[in-house]
């Protein structure tokens, strides 16, 4: 790669020649390179964290390119020249406070009074904003679809004149249902309307899906998670294509309008996250297909949610929908196992990302005894970091959501949600199967009959 042209992108804005050759570079390499030259004055391999609310101007409107740091700022531009590189097919990054920011920084940009479609099993704080704070405010209509077993006539039918975007998640949090999104966009495209088509790719991160290359016309992030990875940031972001500039125009205009940016520590410390992005996200897959294997085969356990999984009704799509960069390290990992390296070959599935769902046997009780007999899994919400996390839906992340509601989303007592970390697969595979036993035979069991903490390395 030439630092050079980097370096030139990264004063004179996004220029489509750099962007091309950074998007000929592999994910990791893209990953640690762009937006990360070397500083030209100095040689610091690390861009430095440039607290200056404000910039020397040689004579008035003659700027190096920053003015004031709520515009841009150098750790900002450089990590969203970093996101527009590594969420393929990207060219335009936009970095905001946090992930529920930038819903309210894109639902704004839609103005008044008009009609979203949006995955009904959507996280919480989107549905909240849609539905308590975009309605009010600006009139926003929402129609709530199951975008994954909905026939097309339905889906068309819910496109209004007015209609004027289509918001994706998948997998669906928590119970991972998986959206088919090329075919919603072609839908989209099929109407007169044309509503744009959001994705929220957080759950995948820019590693495993690419939304933007299977037509999707913005990819959001909350960066919290997996791009930051070490459950130390709060910050989100939106990656646009290049046929979409005056888009991203209007967005980054309101980016600054709305001024609900990240600090330059935080873009710092994200831009540091990415560096290992692609590592992480290979041990969150292979560490959570090998801790949902084991779900699979304990009696303890009813059914495990994981897309990864051959068993996983939408197995097949889920292996359509992973990124090129994702296939090839899938493709390669099973080439591995099958030649009998692995022994749970057999099993067949792939890693798909690291999050698990699974509804435990019995009720809230066995599913609260669990999330209490962990070891290594942290009973928390949020997900994404390199420390595996467990949670229990109903009463943490969706317990805002009516009983009648979660019930049709299938959000049980006995469903545990897991955010399967990066420690040893051994560890976290033992203390899956340990705390199962615990919360399910309290009796014969306890924590004490637990090896300790450590003992392997
Ligand atoms: C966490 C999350 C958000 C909100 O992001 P914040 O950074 O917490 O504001 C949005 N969408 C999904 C899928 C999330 O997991």
């Amino acid at each position: 790669m030439s630092p050079a042209l980097l370096t030139d992108s990264h004063i004179a804005g996004v220029d489509s020649v750099a962007v091309k050759i950074a998007h000929q570079n592999g994910f990791g390499t893209r990953a640690i390179h762009v937006g990360s030259e070397p500083n030209p004055e100095t040689g610091a391999v690390i861009p430095p964290i440039s607290l200056a609310t404000t910039y020397k101007q040689d004579a008035i409107g003659v700027h190096k390119g920053f003015e004031y740091s709520r515009s841009d700022n150098p750790n900002r531009h450089a990590l969203e020249e970093t996101l527009a590189s590594i969420e393929a097919g990207g060219a335009y990054g936009i970095a905001l406070s946090s992930g529920s920011a930038t819903t309210a920084t894109v639902l704004s940009s839609l103005g008044p009074n008009a009609h979203i479609i949006s995955v009904n099993d959507v996280y919480g704080g989107t549905f909240r904003y849609m539905t308590k704070v975009a309605k009010i405010n600006q009139g926003l209509e929402t129609t709530f679809v199951d975008l994954e077993n909905a026939d097309d006539d339905t889906i068309l039918a819910a496109i209004r004149p007015n209609t004027k975007l289509i918001w994706i998640e998948s997998p669906t949090n928590p119970t991972l249902r998986l959206i088919d999104i090329p075919r919603i966009v072609s839908l989209a495209r099929s109407h007169p309307s044309s509503p744009l088509v959001l994705v929220d790719n957080t759950f995948m991160s820019p590693f495993y899906q690419s939304p933007l290359l299977q037509g999707a016309d913005i990819v959001m992030h909350s960066l919290t998670k997996y791009v930051n990875g070490h459950s130390d940031v709060v910050m989100g972001a939106l990656i646009l294509p290049p046929h979409h500039t005056s888009l991203a125009e209007k967005l980054r205009f309101l980016q600054n309008a709305i001024g609900a940016i990240p600090s330059p520590y935080d873009c710092w410390l994200a831009q540091r996250g990415i560096k290992t992005l692609h590592l992480r996200m290979k041990t969150h897959g292979t560490n959570a297909l090998a801790v949902a294997q084991a779900l699979q085969r304990s009696p303890y356990v009813e059914e495990v949610i994981y897309p990864g999984l051959a068993s996983h009704p939408r197995n097949k799509l889920a292996y359509r929908s992973l990124s090129p960069h994702a296939r090839k390290f899938v493709d390669s990992y099973n080439r591995i196992r099958r030649s009998g390296a692995l022994e749970d070959a057999d099993e067949g599935g792939f890693p798909f990302g690291g999050m698990i769902s699974f509804r435990i046997r019995g009720g809230a009780e066995e599913a609260e005894r669990f999330l209490t007999s962990t070891r290594l899994f942290t009973l928390a919400e949020s997900l994404g970091g390199v420390e595996s996390l467990a949670e229990h839906p109903a009463k943490m992340t969706h317990g805002s959501i009516p009983e009648a509601e979660r019930a049709i989303l299938g959000i049980g007592d006995n469903l545990v949600r897991l955010s399967v970390g990066i420690e040893e697969v051994e560890d976290l595979v033992a203390d899956v199967e340990q705390a199962l036993l615990a919360a399910t035979s309290p009796l014969t069991s306890s924590r004490s009959s637990v090896s300790d903490f450590n003992v392997s390395d």
